[in-house]
């Protein structure tokens, strides 16, 4: 087991132009800062030189880890293979288009050490020249956020966090759910705080998501919740939507029998009929779903998890660390 005070792990997609002041950059800010750290970049399937870079980067020492995917899996996952292999006390991701700016990472260190288990960085003056296209759906749906888990934050979407090693390891990660670490782990009893965090808009390469993205994140955010609050007991969930449909099943029909029996309306007079049969085999449907959702949550809850990558190569790792499918 090394001793690395830190790890960086650094999500990488067709990033070429960027990763030599990257690292420049990186070297310059943490050289005589006190803390041994390792860099681990994950090449997420680029399709420019990206990788040929990143050896020759590598080769300057031990401590500049490459993990070069098969193929382009996205952010979340090259996030995930970089922190299973981290081997550092606290870690940062950050991005490698520098729109985050490495002299950040040692306030982030300050407030870790003050005792929090994560600190979020918040890119103040992001579009600030585009309100309407991306800084109103931007503050929306960090309020949208802060407002469903209970976890306020200003800028979920900000790559660089500083981690406890410990707290984001517990972090199971899917899908495109790398922004909800805060809320996830805040559920888990970690203590989140933020700071400002400087904001420079890319010089190089593209961004890789548009507004598409907006959609994703509340149907994520839809999905973490229902999870954390009903993983391990969905029919209470579908059990009480099955119930109230059928209540209401009940009403209808109680209401179409008293029309019928004090001769105001016949049966076929109204809908009313045909709204019992409704909601009551809507409310039969609810809680024989929500059985399903029990048996599948028994199967995921008991099966292990499955990596959500596939590694070909690594670099600079130490020998026997972790199995070949990178688990
Ligand atoms: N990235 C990645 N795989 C992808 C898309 C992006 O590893 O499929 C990396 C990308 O190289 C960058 C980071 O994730 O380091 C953030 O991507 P981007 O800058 O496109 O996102 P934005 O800043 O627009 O949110
Ligand atoms: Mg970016």
């Amino acid at each position: 087991m090394s001793n690395y005070h830190l790890s960086l792990v650094i999500p990488v997609y067709n990033e070429e132009e960027n990763l030599e002041n990257l690292n420049q950059k990186i070297k310059e800010v943490l050289t005589n800062s006190g803390y041994q750290y390792e860099i681990i970049f994950v090449n997420d399937g680029s399709i420019d030189k990206s990788f040929e870079i990143l050896k020759k980067i590598a080769a300057f020492g031990p401590d500049i880890k490459i993990i070069n995917f098969r193929k382009n899996f996205g952010q979340t996952a090259a996030l995930a293979a970089g922190i299973n292999h981290a081997q550092g006390e606290i870690i940062v991701p950050l991005d490698a288009d520098l729109e985050s700016n490495p002299a950040d990472i040692p306030k982030l260190l300050a407030k870790i050490k003050e005792g929090y288990d994560i600190v979020s960085g918040w890119r103040k003056n992001r579009w600030q020249n585009k309100f309407f296209s991306r800084r109103l759906t931007s503050m929306t749906a960090n309020w949208l956020i802060s407002a469903v888990t209970k976890v306020k934050l200003h800028d979920y979407g900000c790559t660089l966090k500083a981690y406890r090693c410990e707290i984001i390891k517990e972090v199971g990660l899917y899908g495109e759910m790398h922004r909800f670490i805060p809320a996830l782990a805040s559920w888990q009893g970690a203590r989140v705080t933020e700071i400002e965090v400087n904001y420079q808009p890319r010089r190089f390469g593209k961004s890789n998501y548009g507004l598409g993205r907006t959609f994703k994140v509340i149907l994520d955010l839809m999905t973490i919740k229902f999870l954390s609050g009903y993983s391990t007991k969905p029919i209470h969930f579908f059990g009480a939507a099955g119930f109230i449909s059928i209540f209401i099943g009940f009403l209808a029909g109680g209401l179409a029998v008293y029309y019928k029996l004090t001769q105001q309306k016949d049966f076929i007079s109204t809908p009313l009929p045909v709204l019992t049969a409704l909601f009551f085999i809507v409310g039969v449907l609810f809680i024989l779903i929500g059985f399903l959702a029990e048996m599948i949550m028994r199967v995921y809850h008991e099966t292990q998890r499955r990596p959500i990558y596939s590694i070909k190569e690594k670099i600079n790792f130490p020998a026997q660390g972790g199995s070949a499918s990178g688990g």
